[in-house]
């Protein structure tokens, strides 16, 4: 299969791998942003392929871990409403909330509906025009321009009944974040691609050079993940700290314009709040006054509550890359996929989910 089957190939990895091996001198750390490139780590052994020396840790770009609790506990809340049909992902069905998940309250008989696109719940706002239809507005650079549409065709339509609870999250804040942690162990950093298809890397030159560091855009597959790898640690080596593309094939410098363009129309910067990491200054997306009709919690008076972790989880630290899952005292006992504690369990993303599915002891 072309484009898939080429990066899976067993021979053109371990070439990658023996260079990786050969520049290799000093230990060094690098964080992979995106959940999705966790599970491939995980699930390829990728770790155990890698010299010693070099330390993989799993960054916050798991979309459904990064939404704090008091999101879930208002999404849980506008479920539970008899006039409301709740439309959601399906990965934010399970999260737990401060004593429930949306899936319990879809088995009170709640209506709340798996979709795959906010298209989808505008289609279910048009067919219910005597319902109230909220759609939860999760995650990444990727999934805004499409909340953004979205949002427009209901403004165009003058659609009464379809709102957005909008949690939408930006990726190069959470990174200056991490990186000014006084704590932070990271050395070099593999960029999230299919962030980068949608909004380029420009974004990251006065990150690189503000913290001194490497920042490779890479993709998915095992052979993008070592050619991340290697580009990095190559850098790193010969002591440059420079932005670069490895995922070419999908990733573009100025990335997706016309993507780009129905953000900006429908969101504005805004300060959220990031599960395990607290508040991040200009990390998230909200919408503009022009689109505020459509704002669930403005709709419905939704008011923010200060809920609290699990004290045994270490989720927030998990995603700053400062532990690993495994080294979390509830991992695989109290805290299991089947019995969540925290985010990083329940998500698919997840590393904590990575961990215990493709479990590998010296991850
Ligand atoms: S294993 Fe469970 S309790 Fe521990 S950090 Fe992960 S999600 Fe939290």
């Amino acid at each position: 299969m072309k484009y898939l089957s080429e990066f899976r190939d067993a021979n053109s990895i371990q070439t990658v791998l023996d260079a990786i091996h050969r520049i290799t001198v000093r230990d060094w750390q690098i964080m992979e942003i995106c959940g999705g490139q966790t599970h491939a780590i995980m699930k390829h052994g990728l770790q155990d392929l890698l010299p010693k020396k070099i330390t993989l840790l799993h960054g916050p770009g798991c979309p459904v871990c990064v939404t704090p609790l008091n999101m879930i506990e208002k999404a849980i809340k506008l479920a539970s409403g008899p006039e409301v049909i709740f439309c959601s992902f399906g990965d934010m069905l399970r999260v737990p909330g401060k004593d429930r998940d949306l899936l319990s309250v879809k088995a009170e008989g709640r209506d709340i509906r798996m979709v795959y696109s906010p298209m989808d719940a505008l289609k279910i706002a048009q067919d219910n025009p005597a319902k109230e239809v909220v759609f939860f507005a999760i995650g990444f650079e990727t999934t805004a321009p499409a909340t953004a549409m979205a949002v427009q065709h209901a403004k165009e339509n003058e659609l009464t009944n379809f709102s957005m609870l909008v949690t939408h999250v930006l990726v190069p804040p959470a990174m200056e974040a991490i990186l000014s942690s006084p704590h932070t162990k990271i050395d070099g950093f593999l960029a999230a691609g299919h962030v980068c298809t949608v909004m380029g890397y420009e974004e990251y030159f006065p990150i690189a050079e503000k913290f001194n560091i490497p920042i490779v855009v890479t993709g998915f597959e095992p052979l993008d993940l070592v050619q991340g790898v290697y580009l990095c640690i190559k850098q790193l080596e010969e002591g440059r700290a420079e932005v670069e593309n490895q995922y070419i094939r999908s990733v573009r410098r100025e990335g997706n314009i016309p993507a780009q363009k129905w953000m900006k129309k429908v969101f504005k910067v805004v300060d959220r709040q990031w599960r395990g990491i607290g508040n991040i200054p200009n990390s998230g997306l909200g919408l503009r006054d022009s689109y505020l009709d459509f704002d669930a919690e403005r709709k419905f008076y939704l008011i923010d509550e200060d809920i609290a972790e699990p004290e045994i989880c270490i989720s927030g630290q998990v995603l700053q890359g400062l532990k690993k899952p495994d080294e979390c005292p509830a991992f695989g006992k109290e805290c299991t996929p089947e019995s969540p504690l925290g985010a990083t369990m329940v998500s698919s993303e997840g590393a904590c989910a990575a961990y215990y599915k493709y479990r590998r002891s010296n991850a």
